[in-house]
């Protein structure tokens, strides 16, 4: 039977959606775009919790090929990133290739074939010439295995299914987790809730949010003169490209902007907190970088209300009516949110199971081996696979630059194809095997293993303690290499 689709891809979020229009622009147009969720936009279709919004600003979080004038902020509000992933599949008419509620259980090489058999669920197999996986990082919610909390009896919320006809006002509210999203979330739900108490098992650095609303006449001159968005955007990588290839990379050689960072971030806290209490509460014990930093100008300030507590003795137990600490304590509580993050290791790479030639299964193979795709896109065994959620892909501190990257990528990668009248390609173990070398030796400057870490709990380390997600080079590097990483690189037939 002939083959269906020249690519599945998997995940219709900014990744998917970028590695789409580079396969359309080569000319791939028989494409599905399968998608677990009942609409497109990944991160920013899933997450809806109050206080949602970027944390890098909107010029150089966005593609750079298609921006934005209308960003109503310095840093969007997570509502508008959704409206432009919607803009971006219209314009690019993305949406005819994409099924949503496709649930995709695995894919599977078949070597007689030379192509992708993917089974999703409840649906009859598919098969493709070339499979592509753009299922995120942060795309597994993690749900903590508390004792008890299967009974408890009121309302648990994950903070990426957020019930929005569920109305906080007066309840006895905990939020478990003091991440990135905790964050944003505390302070909205501190405004609601007749009582919060935050449940810490790890504090983090917070600096205040330098945003702004861009006023009406600056998303004018933006929209008229594109070139002066594009000068604000190439400012603010600039500035975010600074700060990863010195306080990230070459922490050894540059302590001074991490310590710099932690000392404001302290100085913050003291104008925000007056109890020295719980400021000691509040003030991490590792290196800042270990864990990813974020922004706030409420936050530290949110634990001095009346209404809102701070606890950071151990849980020990979720009873149907509360949360008790180890030392006996129940704290009783209505509403349970869950801000606890995602499973990246156990679960997420790859999210889904992909089975190579010769009945190699990724998942395992990272797992008894290490975590490695070459250029942070292909691995030895899995012909025509990119993985674009990859062991060392998340290059800078903006995605949009890993996707950007790997568009650049694909296009070289398909090009050659193309000049060649080839279909299959496969990247040698020799590649593979140098870049994970290099990757392993630049981490060595970095400030996961030069900076004091132990205590960070960050989602960076993996099961083994590598630092396996960014990909320790410039930003620059990342696109020099996708431009022209060899050809050789590939075996290609
Ligand atoms: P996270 O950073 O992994 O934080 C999860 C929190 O839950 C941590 O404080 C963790 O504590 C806690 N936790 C997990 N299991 C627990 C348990 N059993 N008992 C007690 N505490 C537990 O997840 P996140 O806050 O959702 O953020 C994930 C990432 O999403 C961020 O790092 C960022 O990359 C992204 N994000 C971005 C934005 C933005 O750009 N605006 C906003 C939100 C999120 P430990 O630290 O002790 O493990």
């Amino acid at each position: 039977m002939a083959v269906q689709y020249d690519a599945v891809v998997v995940g219709a979020g900014f990744g998917g959606m970028g590695a789409a229009i580079q396969l359309k622009r080569l000319g791939l147009n028989n494409l599905a775009i399968l998608e677990r969720e009942d609409d497109l936009g990944g991160t920013w279709h899933v997450n809806r919790y109050p206080g949602l919004a970027v944390d890098i600003a909107s010029v150089t979080y966005s593609y750079s090929f298609e921006p934005n004038p209308h960003w109503s902020r310095l840093f969007a509000p997570g509502a508008e990133l959704k409206k432009y992933a919607d803009h971006v599949a219209d314009k690019y008419d993305l949406r005819r290739h994409m099924t949503f509620g496709a649930v995709v259980n695995g894919a599977r090489w078949e070597e007689d074939e030379a192509h992708w058999v993917v089974s999703v669920e409840g649906q009859p197999e598919i098969t493709a010439t070339y499979l592509l996986t753009a299922t995120g990082f942060l795309s597994q919610p993690h749900r903590p295995d508390i004792s008890g909390i299967d009974e408890f009896a009121g309302k648990i919320i994950h903070t990426t299914a957020w019930d929005d006809s569920y109305d906080l006002a007066g309840t006895k509210t905990a939020i478990i987790g003091t991440g990135a999203t905790a964050v944003q979330l505390i302070p909205e739900v501190a405004r609601q809730a007749a009582d919060l108490t935050v449940y810490q098992r790890t504090p983090i650095w917070v600096v205040p949010k330098l945003d702004v609303p861009i006023p009406s006449a600056v998303q004018k001159l933006f929209s008229r003169i594109p070139l002066t968005q594009r000068i604000a955007r190439a400012v603010s990588s600039g500035i975010l490209e600074m700060i990863m290839v010195s306080a990230v990379l070459h922490y050894k050689q540059v302590k001074l902007l991490n310590k710099g960072a932690a000392a404001a971030s302290r100085a913050f806290l003291r104008s925000q907190v007056r109890d020295a209490a719980l400021r000691k509460q509040l003030t991490p014990d590792y290196d800042f970088g270990c864990k990813r930093p974020t922004f706030s100008n409420s936050y530290f300030r949110t634990f001095t209300k009346r209404n809102v507590h701070l606890e950071t003795t151990s849980i020990d137990h979720i009873a149907a009516d509360g949360i008790v600490t180890v030392d006996g304590r129940k704290t009783e509580i209505d509403t349970l949110v869950l801000a606890t993050g995602f499973n990246l290791w156990d679960v997420n790479f790859p999210a889904i199971e992909v089975i190579g030639r010769e009945g190699r299964n990724l998942g395992k193979w990272w797992r008894d081996n290490r975590f490695q795709a070459y250029e942070g896109v292909s691995v030895p065994h899995f012909p025509n696979f990119l993985t674009l959620a990859s062991p060392y892909s998340y290059s800078g501190l903006s995605y949009f630059t890993t996707i950007e990257s790997q568009m650049q990528h694909i296009e070289r990668l398909f090009g050659e194809l193309k000049r060649r009248g080839a279909d299959t390609f496969e990247v040698t173990e020799a590649a593979n095997t140098e870049f994970l070398d290099r990757m392993t030796e630049n981490l060595a400057d970095s400030v996961f293993y030069g900076g004091s870490c132990q205590t960070a709990r960050s989602y960076y380390f993996n099961q083994h303690g590598e630092a396996a997600i960014l990909r320790p080079t410039s930003t620059r590097n990342a696109f020099v290499e996708a431009k022209r990483f060899p050809l050789e690189a590939y075996s290609i037939s």
